[in-house]
């Protein structure tokens, strides 16, 4: 965000203080990443309004707001492997690689993730692996992971992304039907099982099965 006004800078953090966002560390990471390259043509101009903008494919930039707060619900540490489920613009997976020693992030639209990866290395985030793959199984040949995020609703947490939980990992993820408001759940993995809390409302699309048809 170096080539922004201060006064749109300011408004755009206070907006993400108002809503939650209070981890210092997850804000001055947003405030590191201009989310301009993430989004495109004429919505450029809003990207620094805390709204969901669309993308290609039929999909939309998540709220930076709600990035803030799964980011920081997801409490990640510097050696941490994460996964990302839905990379949509790669704003999200840009932000967890400031974060994580490693991200790998996975999205069932060829077009999306080849899209990203060229914003990867335009930014210079060489610790971020973008995949063409249906998330929903996973990534098993890169598991286990410290940290798994979902951006799309699921009606349940996934099984293989479950079992691809490191022991003492955590996994953020909006859980219910798509056509409504979803809940945004936080898993822990502990030595004998899953512990389960309810962070707030959310809406994401939802998570398909299968590679999406345009490639
Ligand atoms: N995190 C993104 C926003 C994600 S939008 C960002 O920062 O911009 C949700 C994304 O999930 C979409 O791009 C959609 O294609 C993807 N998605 C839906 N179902 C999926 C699945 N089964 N596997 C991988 N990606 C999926």
């Amino acid at each position: 965000m170096s080539g922004l006004d201060p006064e749109t800078k300011m408004q755009f953090l206070f907006a993400l203080r108002s809503k939650g966002v209070t981890d210092a560390r997850v804000l001055s990471v947003i405030e590191s990443i201009d989310r301009g390259p993430f989004t495109r043509g004429i919505f450029a101009q809003r990207a620094y309004e805390d709204m969901p903008l669309p993308i290609a494919c039929g999909q939309t930039i998540s709220q930076p707001s709600v990035v803030g707060i799964m980011t920081q619900a997801l409490q990640v540490n510097p050696r941490d492997k994460v996964l990302e489920v839905g990379t949509g613009s790669g704003y999200q997976a840009a932000i967890l690689s400031k974060l994580a020693r490693r991200v790998y992030t996975v999205d069932r639209h060829a077009r999306l993730v080849r899209e990203a990866r060229e914003i990867f290395e335009s930014l210079h985030l060489p610790n971020i692996t973008a995949i063409t793959a249906d998330g929903s199984h996973g990534l098993p040949e890169q598991a286990p992971f410290d940290r798994i995020i979902v951006t799309a609703a699921a009606e349940d947490p996934p099984g293989p992304l479950l079992a691809q939980l490191r022991i003492g990992g955590i996994m953020v993820v909006p859980v219910g039907q798509s056509d409504t408001v979803q809940t945004l759940i936080r898993v822990r993995r502990t030595e004998t099982g899953y512990e389960y809390d309810e962070l707030r409302p959310v809406r994401f699309v939802p998570l398909l099965e299968g590679l999406g048809k345009e490639g």
